[in-house]
């Protein structure tokens, strides 16, 4: 189908059919220094003008004064909070007087719309659909909330110094999985619609026919991100760190690493929770409740009275070899999609990127 053209000024005009078809808005925004999801009141709170500079644990925004609202690549966050919640009761009990009454804790998701994701984040989203809802036991809060998603993506018109979603195979180009796709242009969006819920939404817009400059603009503007990327092993080069797993490097890489667990809370595929009973003082009921956990984490390895990866370095091993090895028979693809968050979000400015390809050295040549 031809894609369509939204001028800029009407861009507000996508945030008000969104909220009339009964979604709750979510968009990118500046909070704290970063771009963060959160709900979107106004058109005029998107990041105008911002871009972010990224490199080994570091994170700065730049207020650039351009018309743009989606030149920034990603923040803290992808999809992930939204559906793998970092806090979930999974069930409550109370005690009586014939032992515990077990209470489920039922879903309740709401219609959710997305503006601003990338293809990134996409690609993460159907690996966590593989882990939460493909797998032998479905997540009922996540797969309740992902069957009200309406994703618009917009695809990256530049990339920064800590992305290499080109190398893993996921790309700065959004190619399935979203309802509605924006290349940002000069003066407006280039629109492309792929389901019928995104045609529900599209034919309440202002459209104009997508010109042939707008085309070759939004052309232009893929060659340039994908040119600004860094290159990771391929998935095949990657199967060989298995070979390295005595390295000296993983010793070498603990005496840097925190074991903060920043990584694996930035990263949008980490999906390791633990679960704490808890008991609230006044009525005295017990709530069963599930956390983000981190292979980091000490106690994350702590199995039936054994403590698996009491070192720091075999902690790390076993992120980035599950990551961007095991993962591969357990999911048909490696954990990675390249987002770079691990690497700008690393308080100690460790690379994966960088990791690997010192851990492979000639292996991958
Ligand atoms: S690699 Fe960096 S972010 Fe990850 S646990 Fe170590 S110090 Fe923290
Ligand atoms: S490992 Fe790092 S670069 Fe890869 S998806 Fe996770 S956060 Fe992004």
């Amino acid at each position: 189908m031809e894609k369509g053209f939204l001028p800029r000024e009407n861009l507000s005009q996508l945030h008000a059919v969104l909220c009339q078809q009964g979604y709750k808005v979510i968009g990118p925004q500046v909070k704290d220094g970063a771009i963060v999801f959160d709900g979107l009141r106004d058109i005029a709170d998107l990041p105008w003008g911002i871009v972010e500079h990224t490199e080994a644990g570091a994170y700065r925004l730049e207020d650039t004064g351009d018309n743009r609202c989606f030149a920034w690549n990603n923040g803290p966050q992808g999809l992930k909070p939204w559906l793998f919640k970092s806090q979930q009761t999974v069930w409550r009990g109370e005690a009586t007087s014939d032992g515990i009454r077990f209470k489920s804790e039922q879903p309740s998701p709401q219609p959710l719309a997305f503006i601003g994701i990338r293809s990134c984040d996409i690609s993460a989203l159907y690996l966590q659909d593989k882990h939460f809802m493909h797998s032998a036991y479905a997540d009922p809060w996540y797969t309740a909330q992902r069957k009200q998603l309406c994703l618009i993506a917009v695809n990256c018109s530049r990339s920064n110094d800590t992305c290499f979603c080109e190398s893993t195979g996921d790309g700065v180009e959004a190619t399935y999985g979203y309802d509605i796709l924006l290349d940002e242009l000069d003066d407006g969006y280039l629109v492309d619609v792929k389901s019928e819920r995104g045609r529900a939404i599209t034919a309440a817009l202002p459209l104009q026919p997508g010109s042939q400059q707008h085309h070759k603009q939004a052309q232009r503007q893929l060659k340039n991100a994908r040119h600004q990327q860094r290159v990771m092993p391929d998935a095949e080069q990657l199967l060989k760190l298995l070979e390295h797993l005595n390295d000296k490097h993983w010793q070498d890489i603990a005496e840097r690493c925190l074991a903060c667990g920043n990584c694996t809370l930035t990263c949008p595929t980490c999906f390791c929770s633990k679960q704490e009973a808890e008991v609230e003082p006044v009525s005295g009921e017990h709530h069963q409740v599930r956390y983000w956990d981190s292979c980091f984490s000490e106690k994350h390895g702590y199995i039936a009275g054994m403590q698996l990866r009491g070192d720091v370095s075999q902690r790390y091993r076993q992120w980035m070899t599950h990551k961007l090895a095991t993962w591969q028979a357990q999911y048909d693809r490696s954990g990675c999609v390249g987002c770079g968050r691990c690497i700008s979000w690393c308080p100690a400015a460790i690379d994966i990127v960088a990791e690997a390809n010192l851990i492979l050295g000639d292996d991958h040549d």
